[in-house]
């Protein structure tokens, strides 16, 4: 149950040295890659599976600044300036539109949470507003909820996921970098401390920087190293409708529903709120770490004891480099959807808005998304390994701020001025006990 995604091939002969290796072949890593090869540096991106295989093909597609931990508002603002000028740069469609952004309002309480965000925000002179009555009705027209309120940003946009990373990918090709899918990093050699190799399945490339950008992988793949990053993953499931009049341009979102316009003219539709949690030995060992984070979030979370508990339990969680890894033997992390959510999702987005009553579903899919304790990512050179960065943690909000978060990696993997301050996203943030949690006001 694969949302399409556009193939990138791969080289074919793994080259013996770089000036810089990415791991991952999601936004993340394959806007890393771009800005480096832009920059003149022999790059290599390694990706286990295909480009844009998981979180980033999978993923609803909202690029947005509105609700986002103040932390990241400079980023995500720095990202937007990126998405808008992208298509003329990557000399390719990737289906950003600059349509607006809506998340609904059914209480007072969560219109005030809008309010207290927007107090947040201030300092950063954005265009998000509260909105209702006349405003709300024409932004949702054909709505029988009478929402009480709704935190709008006209600048906010939306892009195809289906395209993105793949189309990136090749614009770096294009700029020098050199791509290989279905070739998995084992692990990172050190000489005197620093990195000196990136060890793969097909063989070693020399180099002294490598970018971690594994998604849901990177927790693994630290752990390898000695590096523990506290990370867990969480299932959101989501479909797309066939082609169907238009309802609305802006992405919305309401506690029982999300919806963006798709650039094939149907609907990717999802639940607004609910998100399901495996038990899995992670669990376990990072409680204390996401205590705050799972009791701000405990309305939208299922929590579900199944397969995927004995599957990491059997995973190995430590290997040699001439070793087969975990990495090697699930290519591709396709995860089943939650149908009875997904249903809940139509039946929710149909009350409050008719226009759906006819929308067919063409496609169910789910994504395994990767969370830290503090729902903000970690983009940041490892202090005990110089030499090692690592981009990683999106916490289900990394394909808008991909490109600005692939852009700033790249800045601290060349030694530049980054394009923001990077001291919010750094590893050592971890080193502590108990996180704090996001002050965002909702999941995604
Ligand atoms: C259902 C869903 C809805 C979402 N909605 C939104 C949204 O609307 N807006 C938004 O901004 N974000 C959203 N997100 C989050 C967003 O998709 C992610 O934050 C973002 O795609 C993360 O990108 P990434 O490159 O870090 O990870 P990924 O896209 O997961 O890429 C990581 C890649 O690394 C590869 N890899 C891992 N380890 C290795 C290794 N050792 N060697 C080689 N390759 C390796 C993997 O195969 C994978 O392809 C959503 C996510 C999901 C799942």
């Amino acid at each position: 149950m694969r949302p399409q995604v556009d193939i990138v091939e791969s080289d074919a002969e793994l080259p013996e040295q770089a000036d810089a290796v990415v791991i991952g072949g999601g936004i993340i890593g394959v806007s890393t890659a771009w800005t480096l090869a832009r920059r003149g540096l022999s790059v290599v991106l390694c990706e286990k599976g295909r480009i844009g295989g998981e979180q980033s093909s999978r993923n609803w597609g909202f690029c947005r600044q509105q609700g986002r931990d103040p932390r990241e508002i400079p980023l995500i603002i720095e990202s937007l300036r990126i998405w808008r000028g992208i298509e003329k740069d990557i000399e390719a469609p990737v289906g950003f539109k600059q349509a607006g952004c809506l998340y609904l309002a059914e209480t007072d309480d969560q219109a005030k949470g809008y309010e207290d965000w927007l107090e947040h925000a201030k300092p950063y002179q954005l265009d998000s507003r509260l909105v209702s009555g006349d405003e709300l009705d024409g932004l949702m027209p054909g709505s029988s909820v009478p929402y009480k309120a709704a935190l709008y940003t006209a600048s906010d946009g939306r892009a195809e996921p289906s395209k993105a990373a793949p189309a990136i990918a090749q614009a770096a090709r294009r700029a020098g970098a050199e791509i290989f899918t279905g070739c998995a990093v084992r692990g990172i050699e050190t000489s005197g401390g620093r990195v000196c190799a990136a060890v793969t399945e097909k063989g070693t490339i020399k180099t002294d920087t490598v970018v971690l950008a594994g998604g849901a992988w990177s927790r693994l793949f630290c752990g390898n190293n000695g590096l523990s990053l506290p990370q867990l993953k969480v299932l959101s499931s989501v479909m797309r409708t066939r082609p169907m009049p238009l309802v609305t341009e802006n992405a919305v979102w309401a506690p029982g529903y999300a919806y963006r316009r798709r650039d094939d003219g149907g609907y990717t539709i999802a639940h607004g709120l609910s998100i399901v949690v495996d038990v899995v030995p992670d669990s376990f060992k990072l409680a204390h770490r996401f205590t705050a984070a799972m009791w701000k979030e405990q309305k939208s979370l299922h929590l579900r004891l199944g397969r995927q508990f004995w599957r990491e339990l059997t995973t190995a969680g430590r290997w040699e480099l001439d070793e087969t890894t975990p990495f090697e033997k699930t290519r591709v992390l396709d995860p089943d959807p939650a149908t009875k959510i997904l249903n809940k999702a139509i039946k929710g987005l149909r009350r409050a808005l008719p226009a759906f009553d006819k929308a067919e579903i063409a496609e169910r899919w789910a994504g395994y998304i990767d969370v830290t304790p503090d729902e903000v990512p970690v983009i940041s050179e490892v202090d005990e390994v110089p030499g090692l960065i690592i981009a990683t943690g999106f916490s289900g909000h990394g394909f808008g701020i991909g490109p600005g978060a692939g852009r700033l990696a790249a800045d601290l993997a060349c030694g530049t001025e980054p394009i923001v301050d990077a001291t919010p996203f750094r590893f050592s943030r971890f080193r502590g006990g108990r996180s704090e949690a996001s002050s965002a006001p909702v999941p995604v």
